[in-house]
Formats: C-alpha cells, structure tokens, sequence
C-alpha cells in the first residue's frame, strides 16, 4: 500500500512540473509570435519592396531588350529605306507596350508621331546617342503626348558600323508597374522612383489616386518625415549619397509608423525604388493573426489546464483511497491490525480509561473453506465481521487480526456483561446463516477477552491476556467468551 502512495505523489509532481512546461512553452511561443508579428512588418516591407524592385528593373530590362533586338533586326534587312523600317517599327509597336515608336535620323528628323518631337528633341541630347552603341534610357518625363509619367528607350540602329538612324520607344510608368504586378501584392505601399542626385521623387502609387505621376522634392518630403534619431536620418541620407544597393529606414509621418524600404534600379543610374508601407496598412491582417494566435494559445491553455487539474483531481482521490486502504482491511472494512493497535495503544496510553479487549476466532473455519468452498468462506468472514461492527462499532474499535480472526476494544467499559450480550447476540445472527448454494448454516466463534487496567496494564499486555483466554477457549470445546 504503501509503495503505491508513494507512487501517486510522484505522479502528481511529475504533471505538475509537465503542466508548468507546457505553460513555459506556450508563453514562450506566444511571446515569440507577438515579436516575430512586429518585425514582420519590416521584413514584409523588405520583401515587398525587393520583390517590386526586382518586377520593375527586370520590366525596364525587357523594355530596353526589346527595342535593341528590333534595332538589330531592321540592320539585318535587305530593303532600308526609311519607309520600310518605320512599317516594321509600326508591327512591332503594335505588338507591344509602348505608347509611340519610331525612328529619328541624324538631322533629327523624326518618323512617326509629330507630337512627340517637343518631347524627344527638346528634353534631352539626342545627337550623343548617335555616337554611342547601346541602348539608352532616359528618366521618367511627362509625356505631351499623353500627359503620363512616361521613359523612352533610344537604340541606334548601327549598318555597316555607322549609326544613321535612333529607335525611339515610349512607354508609361503605370504599364511598367502593370508589368511588375504591383497591385498583386495585396499591401497598401506606396510606392515612389527617387533620384538621389536631384532629390526628385515621383509618385507611382499612394492611396491618393490623383498623386500617381506627380513630381515632388524630397527635401519637402524630409520636412515632414520625423526620424527616430539624428543618427537614423543621417545614415538614410549617406546610404543615399554612396549609392547603397538597398536599405531600410524607418520614420513617424502624421502620426503613422512607417518602414520604408529602397533598391537601387539598374537601368537608370542613380535611381531608387522606393516603398513605404505604414504600420497601420499591415495591422489589420496583423490584428487577425493576432486574435487567433491569442484564440488558439487561450483554448491549449485552457484544455491544459483542465487536463492537468483532471489529472490532479483523479490522483488525490486516488491517493485518498489508498490511505483509506493502509487503515482499513479491504475485505471487511474493518480496521486492519495495525490500525487497529495504533488507535487502541493511543487510547489506552492517553486517554487511560478503563476498557475491555477481546480476540474473536471462527470455530474450524477451515471446513467452510473446505465444505462450501473459497467464496462461502470469505462470506462467513464477512458476515461476522458486519455484526462485530454492527454490534461494537459505535462503542469502540473492531478490527480484523488475519484470517478469521478479529479483535475488538470497548472505550471507557469494565463491563463483562455488555461483552458478554453482545457476543451472544451476534451469536444469534450467525446462528442461521445463509451460504449460497448450501443453504443455512451455524457459524460458531469463540472469543476471549481482556479488561485494562485490571487484568493488564499496557496494550500489549492485554493482549497477551486476551489471546490466552481465547486459546484455552479453544482448548476447552470452543463457542464460547471466556475472560482471562
Ligand atoms: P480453529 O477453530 O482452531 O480456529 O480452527 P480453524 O479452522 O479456524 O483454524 P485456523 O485458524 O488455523 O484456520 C484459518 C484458515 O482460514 C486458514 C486459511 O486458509 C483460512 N483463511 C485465512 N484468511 C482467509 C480469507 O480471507 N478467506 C478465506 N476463505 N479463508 C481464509
Ligand atoms: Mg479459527
């Protein structure tokens, strides 16, 4: 009994330092995620703006791709006049993304639409694009033409390893970010061209709609943009002035957090791509995330917690019922001897009234065993001890000794006679007892008894006294209470 006590108490400290992890675990985890969210935002942004970075310089590559390879092709051609060359232009035009194209010759005459002129011949130096062998992008303009933000790709068409005629294409800044797919990555960013000579950012994308293309100075825009150090916004300004291939930085703006992220575009020499995405534009899907992570880890807890408590709770009944096992015999629900020596030696030392200690033994209980079998024998053991119980059990303590033997103490009695009546009534009872299968039967006892303080002065005593009476009981023809 013991040993499994012992074993219940390990098992309670054993779930609860279990249950203690989970909790670690699930706080540490909890906490982790809540981390892991804020920094998302900066590695959102980060990826965000990689990726559109990536989209719009592979978009320009193309674009400038394109026109070099037609370049190539029409100085391929066997029929060179002009008019040929500007029809397949035209094709390929047609084919393609750019708002105007055409060609230009050395007296800067241009073939195709007449209101670009202004355009290609007054805003930049055409003559040097002759003199070179690669093709040339210019910034982003706003187009006569169309009144979008616009670039145009300049390409020489080299016969014979002369260049006498430039390819020109147009195309709009809002194709380019069709191209790069910027709608497609489901965050409100906005997204700017910067010019880190000029300081010039034009706006590609904000939540105001009427903004897309508009020039503006970033010196303006640093007016407003509240660095979270001095440091912060002068190392913004040197990754700048030295042409860092990509950096972060972050700044409060009308009260809003933002994470702006800028990588350099490599077709247009001094240029940035720039996104911003504000703290706020991330945190509603944040929030959700938030509430389910906060959801999930309540319902683990919770489900932990009643386990463990499930555990807890079966383990002290558990241990509850086995202390009650170590004092009581499990067959008859009397106490067992130790108890029963431990109460009685506590009542006979501290209480030092007088009582009467008696053994009971069942006469020849063997032949039960024998005659009506295992089962019946336990039943003869049972019923006595129910009507020792019965009998005793409010005046004192009734345990079972072993076997079919029993030991009984009346508290605070010298008194053979209430002994005595009691013996003989439960005598009556067993007098006609029923064993299944064989009908009634006499259960005939003997018993010998013992008075403290007259006939012995400590429990041991007594019951070495007792025991004595009850072996010349036995001696003397049995089935009756002798005193010693
Ligand atoms: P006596 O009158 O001298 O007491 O004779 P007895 O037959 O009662 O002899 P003894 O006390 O030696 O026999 C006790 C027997 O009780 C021996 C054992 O097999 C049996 N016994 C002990 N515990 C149990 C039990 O829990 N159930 C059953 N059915 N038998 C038990
Ligand atoms: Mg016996």
């Amino acid at each position: 009994m013991r040993k499994k006590s012992d074993k219940s108490g390990l098992g309670i400290s054993f779930f609860l330092s279990f249950f203690l992890i989970v909790i670690l675990i699930l706080a540490i985890g909890f906490f982790d995620l809540r981390r892991i969210i804020t920094y998302s935002n900066i590695d959102q942004a980060e990826l965000i703006t990689r990726l559109l970075a990536r989209n719009l310089n592979e978009s320009l590559d193309g674009a400038v791709f394109g026109v070099e390879q037609l370049s190539d092709i029409i100085a391929t051609n066997t029929d060179r006049s002009v008019e040929t060359m500007y029809n397949e232009i035209l094709v390929y035009k047609e084919k393609s993304l750019f708002q105007s194209m055409g060609l230009i010759d050395r007296d800067m005459k241009i073939y195709g639409d007449e209101r670009i002129s202004p355009d290609l011949t007054t805003k930049m130096n055409i003559r040097e694009l002759f003199d070179s062998k690669s093709a040339y992008i210019t910034e982003p303009y706003r187009s006569s033409l169309s009144a979008e933000m616009v670039f145009t790709v300049f390409s020489p068409v080299i016969i014979d390893g002369n260049t006498d005629y430039l390819i020109y294409g147009t195309f709009a800044l809002n194709t380019l970010q069709q191209f790069a797919e910027v709608d497609r990555i489901g965050v409100d960013a906005d997204i700017y061209l910067l010019d880190a000579d000029s300081y010039n950012i034009i706006t590609c994308r904000t939540d105001d709609d009427t903004s897309s293309g508009s020039w503006g100075s970033l010196m303006f825009e640093h007016s407003r943009m509240k660095f979270e150090s001095d440091e912060e916004y002068r190392s913004y300004i040197a990754n700048l002035k030295n042409r860092e291939d990509s950096f972060s930085t972050f700044f409060t703006m009308d009260d809003k957090k933002y994470t702006q992220c800028n990588e350099k575009i490599n077709n247009m020499d001094g240029w940035y791509l720039t996104v911003r995405i504000s703290d706020h534009s991330l945190s509603s899907s944040q929030t959700r995330f938030r509430t389910r992570v906060t959801v999930y880890s309540t319902i683990i807890v919770f489900v932990t917690l009643l386990f463990a408590a499930g555990i807890i709770l079966d383990i002290a009944r558990q241990k509850k019922v086995f202390e009650a096992l170590s004092v009581t015999d499990t067959m008859t629900g009397l106490l067992n001897k130790k108890s029963f020596e431990s109460l009685t030696d506590d009542y006979i030392r501290k209480v030092k009234n007088p009582g009467i200690l008696a053994f009971v033994d069942i006469d020849d209980f063997k032949k039960y065993n024998d005659n009506y079998g295992h089962q019946n024998g336990d039943r003869v053991i049972k019923k006595l001890a129910d009507e020792l119980k019965k009998e005793f059990g409010k005046k004192g303590y009734v345990g079972r000794y072993g076997g079919d033997e029993f030991i009984v103490f009346l508290k605070n009695t010298a008194d053979r006679e209430a002994l005595k009546e009691g013996m003989a009534r439960i005598r009556r009872e067993l007098s006609d007892t029923e064993l299944e299968g064989y009908g009634r039967v006499d259960i005939s006892f003997s018993a010998g008894a013992a008075i403290y303080p007259t006939d012995a002065e400590n429990y041991a005593d007594v019951c070495n006294a007792a025991d004595k009476a009850l072996y010349e009981v036995k001696e003397e023809g049995k089935g009756k209470l002798y005193f010693v």
